[in-house]
């Protein structure tokens, strides 16, 4: 997830051009001739749209923050149970607790994405939203999703905060369903330290969005922003310009990311594949992978913690799996699903034992995008003679 690898000079000129084009406004709304009418997060609201071929996009203090303001979008209230999977950041999970919905977790398969299966046992007259996730920039099965969806009525969301520049049969992971946030935290594929981007078809959901970020204005071009018009009331999601002028400069490289990824992650995978012992996960549409990830799973949860404990040894981090799995596993949630009577007291793992076992056996590498060859050799060496010597 490596915008940080190629932060530098074009994002700092790019933040140098506010101070000296539009003498340092760095509000996203107003002060029209003193800015020398340059709007640099509405500038990259565009660019984003016209990449990911949508009609939409709002841009946001944090993804998380766009998340929220999708389920608000989508009309859901407190009460509402919303659906998602229990591999993902808890950001997701926390933007439905936000609104006072329920978070439902369903079991994830081997793509360690929403099982589509367990996603129909699920399903309740409450659902009011299904949140998909393409976790480490793998798409989920958005067919099998989508027809479920459909069938009963209930609106998507694409959790694609990690997934930007992945594609699923040639559409942008985000733009399938009814709408998909990205975050360009300091992780992401590409970054504005923090920020978040809503994207969506459905000008409803992008009006009330936009408005709610802004404490309910509307931006009524015929009036002062003091006298400006309402229609809802809302929060302080707003991004300043700094960061869409780091997003600008940004996204011009996200192609160059993502080229590198697949590149990297096809060499690390091609090397490693005939290990016996180890199973990759499944990529529900290969040449959409984002590719900032490679997820393998050995046989059980005591050979998983000894291959990253010797990875760690020999200098080679993993990503998420196991390390942060308490962050990006709804089964070690106790802080959240201990609080609802479902839930109370339980062993989560058990609750979800086929996220489980998965996840208590799967080990992430990290892609990155400035790797030099020898580097991945070092790492391919690496990964083999501990596998070798575990497995
Ligand atoms: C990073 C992330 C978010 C939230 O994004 P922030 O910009 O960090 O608030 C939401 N969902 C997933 C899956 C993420 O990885």
């Amino acid at each position: 997830m490596p915008g940080f690898e190629l932060i530098g000079k074009e994002e700092q000129e790019a933040i140098n051009e506010i101070f000296e084009n539009s003498n340092g406004v760095l509000y996203r709304y107003g002060f029209d001739e003193r800015r020398n009418q340059i709007y640099r997060v509405k500038e990259f609201e565009k660019k984003i749209a016209e990449k990911v071929n949508v009609d939409y996009s709002l841009f946001v203090n944090t993804g998380t923050a766009a998340e929220k303001l999708a389920l608000i979008g989508l009309g859901v209230k407190p009460g509402d149970e919303v659906i998602t999977q229990s591999f993902t950041f808890i950001a997701t999970v926390e933007a439905i607790l936000e609104l006072g919905a329920i978070p439902v977790i369903a079991e994830i398969d081997k793509s360690l994405n929403m099982d589509p299966e367990d996603l129909k046992t699920k399903i309740t007259s409450r659902t009011k939203a299904i949140i998909p996730v393409h976790m480490a920039g793998v798409p989920a099965r958005m067919d099998e999703i989508m027809a479920i969806a459909k069938l009963h009525n209930i609106p998507v969301l694409e959790d694609s905060a990690q997934a930007l520049g992945g594609t699923y049969k040639g559409k942008a992971l985000g733009t399938i369903a009814d709408a998909g946030i990205y975050s360009t935290d300091f992780g992401k594929a590409i970054t504005t330290g923090e920020g978040g981007v809503l994207v969506t078809n459905n000008p409803q959901l992008h009006k009330l969005a936009t408005e709610y970020s802004d404490h309910g204005h509307e931006n009524n071009p015929n009036f002062p922003r003091g006298e400006d018009t309402r229609s809802t009331w809302g929060f302080n999601f707003k991004i300043s310009e700094i960061a869409g002028a780091i997003g600008l400069a940004q996204l011009d490289k996200l192609d160059y990311i993502i080229n590198k990824q697949r590149e990297h992650k096809k060499y690390l995978k091609e090397h490693l594949s005939g290990i016996q012992g180890i199973e990759f996960r499944d990529i529900p549409d290969p040449q959409g992978d984002a590719a900032d990830t490679l997820v393998f799973f050995v046989d059980n949860q005591e050979l998983a913690k000894r291959i990253a404990v010797e990875l760690r040894e020999h200098g080679l981090g993993t990503k998420n799996l196991p390390d942060a799995i308490n962050w990006h596993f709804a089964g070690t949630w106790t802080q959240i699903f201990h609080d609802f009577d479902d839930y109370a007291g339980k062993d989560l793992e058990m609750v979800w034992p086929k996220s489980t076992n998965l996840l208590r056996r799967a080990i992430a590498l990290p892609v990155m995008v400035t790797t030099t060859m020898d580097e991945l050799d070092h790492q391919v060496n690496v990964v083999r003679e501990v596998l070798m010597k575990t497995l």
